[in-house]
Order: C-alpha cells, then sequence, then structure tokens
C-alpha cells in the first residue's frame, strides 16, 4: 500500500443523499423547492424565517443551505453573515436565491461570501447542478483540511511514543535558543538513553520493548511542566529541552527522572521489565553564543559520561568541562 493510500483510508467521504436546508419566506416558492429537490433525492430541511434557519444550524448541519435574499426582519445576507460568523457553520455552502438579477446585487452576493447566486424563476436542472458542484467543492476542502492535520501531525510526532519527533526537535532546538538569547534566560537539555535496551528486546520480544519506550516516554512526560519538551531522538534516545531552567534545577529534574525509571519496573501485560537510564544534562547560558549541533554534541558527551560513570545515573557537563 501506498503512502497516499494510507492517509486516504483514514477518510470518508459522505455520499448522497445530501442535506439541504432551504430558506423562503414565501410558502409557495418554499413548497415549489421542496418538491423539486426531493423528487432529486435530496433529504430537504424547510424554513420560512431566518431566524428559524439558525435556529436550526443549531442542531443540524446540512450539506448546503439555499437562502433567499429578501425577507422580513433578517434578510438572507444576514443570515448568511450569521453562517459564516459560527465556527460550526461557516464550511457550510450557500446559495443564495433572488428575484433580483442585476449585476451590483449578485456581486454584493457573492462579496459577501455566497458561493453562488441563483435568480427566481429556478431553473431546477441547473440548480442541481450547482448544489452538488458546491457540495463537493465543500467535501474536498473539508478532506484537505483533514489531510494537512493528518499530515502535520505526522510529520511532527513519532508515532510509537507520541512524544516530538527529530524533526521538531530541531524546530525546538532553534526555537528555544533564540528565545534565551533574547529573554535572557538559561536552556537546559537532558540526553536519555535506556541502558542495555538491547537486552531487553532479546529477553522479552520487540513489541513488549515497543510497550517500554511508551511507559518510559509516559513516566519522564509526567515529570516534566508543560512548555518542557519531550523528543525522541532515536531508538531508545531521548531528548528532554526545558526552557528558562537553570543548571542546579535541570539536575534536579534528571536526577528525578533516573530514580523513577529505575525506581519501579514496567508492568507489560504481566511481565515485569525493570529498566535505567543514563542522563546527560547540559545548560547552556544565553551569555555563550552555542550553535544547536554544539548544543547536542555536549549533550551526547555528557550522556556518555553517564554511561562511563556505571550507567542508572547523570552526568552534569558544565560549560567549562565542554569546552
Ligand atoms: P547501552 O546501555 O550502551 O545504551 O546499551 P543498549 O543496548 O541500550 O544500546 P544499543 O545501541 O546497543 O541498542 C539499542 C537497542 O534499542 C537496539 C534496538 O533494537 C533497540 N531499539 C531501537 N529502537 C527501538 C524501537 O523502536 N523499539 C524497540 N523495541 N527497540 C528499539
Ligand atoms: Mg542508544
Ligand atoms: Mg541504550
Amino acid at each position: 500500500m501506498n503512502f497516499e493510500a494510507i492517509v486516504e483510508n483514514d477518510l470518508s467521504f459522505p455520499g448522497e443523499p445530501y442535506s439541504v436546508l432551504v430558506v423562503d419566506d414565501d410558502p409557495e416558492q418554499l413548497e415549489l423547492i421542496e418538491y423539486s429537490l426531493k423528487k432529486e433525492d435530496f433529504d430537504v430541511i424547510v424554513s420560512s424565517s431566518a431566524n428559524e434557519a439558525l435556529e436550526i444550524l443549531e442542531n443540524r448541519i446540512p450539506d448546503i443551505v439555499l437562502l433567499d435574499i429578501v425577507m422580513p426582519k433578517m434578510n438572507g445576507i444576514e443570515v448568511l453573515q450569521h453562517i459564516h460568523k459560527d465556527e460550526k457553520t461557516s464550511r457550510i455552502p450557500v446559495i443564495l436565491i433572488s428575484a433580483y438579477n442585476d449585476t451590483p446585487r449578485i456581486v454584493q452576493g457573492l462579496q459577501e461570501g455566497a458561493n453562488d447566486y441563483v435568480t427566481k424563476p429556478i431553473n431546477f436542472s441547473v440548480l442541481v447542478a450547482r448544489m452538488k458542484t458546491h457540495i463537493r467543492i465543500g467535501q474536498l476542502l473539508k478532506r484537505l483540511e483533514t489531510q494537512t492535520h493528518v499530515l502535520s501531525r505526522m510529520a511532527a510526532f513519532d508515532e510509537l511514543t507520541g512524544s516530538y519527533n527529530r524533526r521538531s526537535m530541531n524546530q525546538i532546538l532553534e526555537l528555544e535558543l533564540s528565545r534565551s538569547r533574547r529573554y535572557n534566560h538559561h536552556l537546559s537539555i537532558l540526553m536519555m538513553d535506556i541502558d542495555h535496551f538491547k537486552e531487553v528486546n532479546d529477553r522479552y520480544g520487540h513489541i513488549t520493548g515497543d510497550h517500554v519506550l511508551q511507559g518510559f516516554t509516559c513516566r519522564v512526560n509526567s515529570l516534566l511542566r508543560t512548555n518542557d519538551a519531550l523528543c525522541r531522538y532515536g531508538g531508545e534516545e531521548f531528548l528532554a529541552i526545558l526552557p528558562e531552567t537553570s543548571e542546579e534545577n535541570a539536575v534536579r529534574i534528571a536526577n528525578r527522572v533516573c530514580s523513577a525509571i529505575s525506581g519501579e519496573p514496567f508492568l507489560i501485560d504481566d511481565i515485569s521489565v525493570s529498566i535505567t537510564t543514563s542522563i546527560g544534562v547540559i545548560s547552556h547560558s544565553p551569555l555563550t553564543a552555542m550553535t544547536i549541533s554544539e548544543l547536542m554534541e555536549r549533550a551526547d558527551r555528557a550522556m556518555y559520561k553517564a554511561k562511563e560513570k556505571g550507567r542508572n545515573c547523570i552526568y552534569f557537563l558544565s560549560e567549562k568541562e565542554g569546552e
């Protein structure tokens, strides 16, 4: 299956019968439109006033709205403005219907955001063709929005653990590095690598290993603040970006994470899996101009120092020591 097919699979396309809300204060017109559209298999909801139409829209979202322009109390253009203002209804295609066929009125209707303008007496074959076109465009737009949402999630997060992926990690680092310089704050980083993780896979299997990675993410996240970002750097390596965090606090958090991981085994389908993690800690003072790759290189070095120290521990690499 190719990538497009996988994304497509997530999106259903609602088909016919389409629902339409028809708003017209003239009972004869309303009856004629209802009759003609029902004949074309539309699910028709009728309303003889603007207020009633807006009430209906509170509870039901039709595929399209046909709106008479000239109505007492509130005219069609005002109803259109209400429809557009409300997030729930703003995407419903609207066709204005009017006996006026002068250019300025048609232009005004379209400028107000109507999708189309149809004049009375209505040619129903043309109206139905236009309605289906606008419904189709609306559905395509909705699909595009959903796809964009799905794809941007896929582009930003690691699928297995839900933590930020490497691409987001670089963006967050760039943003936080410039904020740390601008606001004169420390930026601290924890580089975490699960110890002997290969043995976990070898002993319990890859799927259990996957669940342990999920549990690890969850436990680390519970110890971070909302402004911190946990990113999956690679396989069993994670990076926590801690904005506005001093050296002392970064060390404190790293110790907490280290103890929380080793302190209690992960229970995966009745299997108890104990792991430990080695954490490299660095803190970037806004006075030193470090690049992202320098930061990452130092964080990596700090993590290897923790491994050398015997694992299941943290190592703080000071700016001086890292030079
Ligand atoms: P060390 O203490 O030196 O870090 O030892 P280690 O075994 O953790 O390190 P090594 O780099 O040798 O092995 C990393 C292991 O992580 C091997 C690899 O299969 C596993 N791994 C990486 N990504 C995933 C994943 O997504 N799921 C699972 N289950 N395992 C993974
Ligand atoms: Mg590793
Ligand atoms: Mg490891």
